[in-house]
């Protein structure tokens, strides 16, 4: 059931750009797109992005198509690649969600840069988090869908997100303190209606933000 505009939206009428942070399975695709249609910006998802890349069997997906066979991360240079032009297009337009981008350190100060160029750095960085269990539950159930849900690129999956990506949650709440957390084990439902009651407390309103910070 489509959840009713919130009084959140109202203030954004410029755009909204959110990260969202989480481990494979914490749903982050499902929350991007909604929060993507109803804040009316942009969902920039690197894993479908570099999905179309392989399909295509473009050069650029034979370079990343066994790292992503076998859970591992594509290296940051050509992850950029896929996504440089168009988080820049979208944050001079205003308004983004990110899903699954950055997704290392050294990812987090591109995204910074590309989005302090174009004036748009993100307004809030929501990390999507749940245990283990509930997350491999979860990406097995779907196992038909992706060639990468195998169990064992799975756990490799869940390892690699601990190792690279979970530095980044210090990263966002010391650094920027954009971050919030929200519990992901709940219903999809739940865990949108959870993302918009934070958001208000994150991003001020349109003619009080602060200097651009962000990322
Ligand atoms: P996802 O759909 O976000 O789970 O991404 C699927 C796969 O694409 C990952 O397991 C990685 O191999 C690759 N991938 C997606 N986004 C990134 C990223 N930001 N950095 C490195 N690899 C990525």
């Amino acid at each position: 059931m489509a959840r009713p505009l919130s009084p959140v939206h109202g203030p954004y009428h410029r755009g909204m750009r959110l990260l969202l942070l989480g481990a494979p399975g914490s749903g982050k695709g499902t929350q991007a797109t909604r929060l993507a249609a109803h804040f009316d910006v942009a969902h920039l998802s690197t894993g479908e992005l570099l999905r179309d890349e392989v399909a295509r069997a473009t050069p650029l997906g034979e370079k990343v198509v066994s790292f992503m066979l076998s859970g591992e991360l594509v290296p940051d240079e050509l992850v950029e690649e896929v996504i440089h032009d168009r988080l820049l297009a979208a944050a001079r337009a205003g308004g983004y969600v990110l899903d699954g981008f950055p997704r290392t350190v050294h990812q987090a100060e591109e995204a910074y840069k590309i989005a302090r160029e174009a004036g748009a750095t993100v307004h809030a960085v929501i990390l999507l988090d749940a245990p283990d269990e509930v997350l491999t539950e979860r990406l097995l159930s779907r196992a038909q869908g992706r060639s990468d849900d195998e169990p064992d690129t799975i756990r490799r999956r869940l390892e690699v997100y601990h190792a690279i990506t979970t530095p980044l949650i210090d990263y966002y709440r010391d650094d920027r303190g954009v971050l919030v957390t929200v519990d992901a084990s709940q219903s999809p439902d739940s865990v949108y209606a959870a993302i918009l009651d934070e958001l208000p407390q994150l991003v001020p309103p349109v003619g009080l933000e602060p200097t651009p910070g962000g990322f």
